[in-house]
């Protein structure tokens, strides 16, 4: 089994450690964000401070990819999801069973449900306020092994594996050049989209 690092404790990151942990691995998992869901779910929603994820008091809509991933790797969690009262809808006509019930949320609270789940997981560790600002690289020829990570607090942390879930705003390119790694293509597009909640 691998010791695997993952960076970041949205929904990615959190989904990630879960299903690894259920299939052995060690993992652990830094978050940035210090402060933990509150366990009231009205609390979650009003007064859980995630400055990692602004959009994260938008209403969401969570695809049903999401709902048939869920119900294969943790029924556990959805069924928690539905009893906080998360509500499912039938979205698609036209698309396949397993994949036409979106999850409608708020978003904090489905997150709060899966990293309660984590929290209970076997094998996964998460470790709050921590952040990782760089990569640990080993270089046996002229590709660069990624080793582990640096942490903000100026230690350092093992793995075979890790994974950015740093979303959209990730270092990882500036982590990469700096361990002399090939940069990546980025395509990035212009949208007249413009998204507004009022609460
Ligand atoms: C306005 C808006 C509306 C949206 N609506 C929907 C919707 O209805 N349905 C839907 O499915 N998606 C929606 N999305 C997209 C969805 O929010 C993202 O796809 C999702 O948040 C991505 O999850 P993630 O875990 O990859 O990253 P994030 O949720 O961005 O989480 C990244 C985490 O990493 C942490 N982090 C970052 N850097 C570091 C670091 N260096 N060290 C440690 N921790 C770090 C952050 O604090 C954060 O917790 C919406 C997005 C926006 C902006």
């Amino acid at each position: 089994m691998a010791r695997i690092i993952i960076i970041g404790a949205g929904l990615s990151g959190l989904a990630a450690a879960l299903f690894l942990g259920r299939r052995g691995h060690q993992v652990d998992l830094f978050e940035r964000d210090p402060d933990a869901p509150p366990a009231d779910r009205e609390a979650c929603f009003a007064d859980w401070k995630r400055r990692g994820t602004p959009q994260a008091r938008q209403a969401h809509n969570f695809l049903g990819l999401s709902s048939r991933v869920l119900s294969e790797e943790a029924p556990d969690v959805l069924d928690a999801v539905r009893a906080a009262g998360v509500f499912t809808m039938r979205r698609w006509p036209s698309v396949p069973e397993p994949f036409a019930y979106s999850l409608l949320a708020r978003r904090p609270i489905y997150e709060a449900l899966l990293r309660e789940a984590v929290e209970r997981q076997g094998g996964v560790r998460v470790h709050c306020a921590i952040d990782v600002i760089g990569l640990l690289a080993r270089r046996d020829s002229d590709i660069p092994h990624v080793v582990g990570v640096r942490l903000g607090d100026g230690s350092e942390a093992d793995a075979d594996l890790v994974v950015d879930a740093s979303g959209r705003w990730t270092k990882a390119a500036e982590w990469l050049a700096a361990i002399g790694a090939r940069p990546w293509v980025e395509d990035l597009q212009e949208t007249p989209l413009v998204y507004l909640t009022r609460w």
